[in-house]
């Protein structure tokens, strides 16, 4: 690993936003990031970019978000290197035509198929919670797709946006990539422009800004959103298991995951027993508490880290466990907090981090019909009970994605498609879903000359031909 000293923040010049875009418009239609060996090479490098700039990598996230090392690998770096190896390895197969599926032999003849195009030059902005993985993720699928695009990561992370910048400056081809770093400003002048599409990671506020500024020029969109995911714990479920997989749905990145869960629903009869194994299991992950440990980030700043304080404060449940902040050090301890109220502050917002509200329920129809209330489209579905429980759970609440019995493990499986429904966003994105979201499904005939006497039935004059037809 080769490492490198980190810069401080700088935001791009507003001024030369609109020539960025312009060069990699230019880039677009001079066709030279279509063919599949640019792509190949693009990604290759991307890669080597990763690899060459690891120690930065880690140096930046910590520095950002106290990020430990382990999890920077796991769901940052490792992350962006394997999803450009699967994609590399699979491109080629994805970009081949494909023919119509289930077309009367009559149509034949004229080859129907679906060829697939790049969209164009796109624009994409990252979150600063995950700020490698949610900026490269759809990155590589603007270049598998042939694409050329701008990527503006998140200032709210921003050591890692510079570190970003330099891999993207001295890797990739600098007439088809560029990286903008700035705040509102630069984003709102980078959506002055025109896109051919927009995808955007963050919250729901800010993706209705996007989304009405892409509908006066109809532009595509991917909003990737967030959601107040529920977590269910049947009283048939596995008091350990849940403990073990839900405590480490919320330490990862000190809870600032948008797929974890906001809220776990306990059936009181297993209650006592959950709380036992999260005291037991918190112990081990932690044996000398959370603070002390180098497994165990920050809030990304004081404005999210006062946010998640004041939802705290606001509650009016009791703490079971943690419960400890630090203002100095952005540090907000894994809390658990028994709510009785699901009008709760801890059940009514999104915690992005981490707390853990627990809501006593009577049964699973009780838990399911609490979570359509709070929210009808989260971003993720935590069940836990019999298979029978965890299909109810499934089929009677919507969610972007899924996991049973464990917390947002759907979210690693790199052919599973990732992405929102409804108020949780729109689109999806990840390995074969990355290249999909940037590519135009084209649908191409070829009539050749010889059907002309086939197909003559269709000039004028009609007359006497509807019954031939
Ligand atoms: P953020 O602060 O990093 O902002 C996201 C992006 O929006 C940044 O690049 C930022 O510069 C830009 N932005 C901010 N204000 C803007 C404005 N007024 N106009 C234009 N652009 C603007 O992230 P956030 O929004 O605080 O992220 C947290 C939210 O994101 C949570 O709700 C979380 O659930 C969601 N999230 C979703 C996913 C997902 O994959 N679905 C992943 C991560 C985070």
């Amino acid at each position: 690993m080769a490492s490198t000293k980190l810069v401080p923040f700088e935001s791009t010049a507003v001024e030369s936003i609109p020539s960025i875009v312009h060069q990699c418009q230019t880039t677009f239609r001079s066709q030279k990031t279509k063919p599949l060996s640019y792509r190949l090479v693009q990604l290759r490098k991307l890669y080597w970019g990763i690899v060459n700039n690891e120690d930065a990598l880690v140096e930046a996230c910590k520095q950002d978000l106290g990020k430990p090392t382990f999890e920077t690998f796991l769901t940052e770096i490792d992350w962006c290197k394997n999803d450009v190896v699967f994609v590399t390895k699979n491109l080629a197969k994805w970009m081949k035509d494909e023919p119509a599926p289930d077309i009367p032999l009559t149509n034949s003849m004229l080859r129907p198929r679906i060829k697939k195009d790049p969209l164009g030059t796109v624009l994409v902005i990252g979150a600063y919670n995950f700020p490698v993985q949610l900026s490269f993720g759809p990155l590589i699928g603007a270049i598998a797709a042939g694409c050329t695009a701008v990527l503006k990561p998140s200032e709210v992370s921003p050591a890692t946006a510079m570190v970003l910048k330099k891999i993207v400056e001295e890797s990739l081809d600098p007439s088809a990539y560029a990286v903008v770093n700035g705040g509102v400003p630069e984003t709102t002048a980078l959506l002055e422009e025109k896109w051919d599409k927009i995808f955007y990671t963050g919250g729901v506020v800010v993706g209705k800004i996007i989304a009405k500024k892409a509908a006066e020029t109809l532009t595509p969109v991917c909003l990737e959103l967030g959601g107040l995911n529920p977590a269910i714990i049947s009283k048939n479920a596995d008091p350990h298991l849940a403990a073990r997989r839900l405590l480490w749905g919320k330490l990862v990145n000190a809870g600032q995951v948008c797929i974890s869960q906001n809220y776990i629903m306990v059936d009181k009869e297993i209650l006592p027993a959950f709380v036992e194994q999260l005291k037991i299991t918190l112990k081990e992950f932690y044996p000398n508490g959370t603070k002390a440990s180098p497994d165990y980030g920050r809030i990304v700043n004081q404005r999210h880290f006062q946010r998640i304080k004041k939802m705290l404060d606001d509650s009016k449940g009791k703490i079971l466990i943690g419960g400890e902040v630090d203002e100095a050090e952005n540090f907000i301890d894994l809390t658990v907090v028994q709510v009785d109220d699901i009008n709760d502050s801890m059940i009514v917002n999104e915690s992005f981090g981490p707390l853990i509200p627990i809501l006593p329920v009577n049964d699973v129809e009780e838990a399911i019909r609490i979570a359509n209330t709070v929210h009808s489209t989260p971003l993720g579905l935590y069940a836990f009970g019999t298979k029978a429980e965890t299909n109810k759970m499934l089929n009677e609440i919507t969610s972007g994605g899924a996991s049973v019995n464990d917390a947002y493990f759907h979210g690693s499986i790199p052919t599973l498609a990732f992405g929102g429904v409804g108020e949780s966003g729109q689109g999806a994105y990840r390995g074969r879903a990355s290249f999909d979201t940037f590519t135009h499904r084209r649908s191409v005939t070829t009539t050749p000359g010889w059907v002309e006497k086939l197909i003559a039935i269709r000039y004028p004059p009609y007359a006497g031909k509807l019954a031939r037809y």
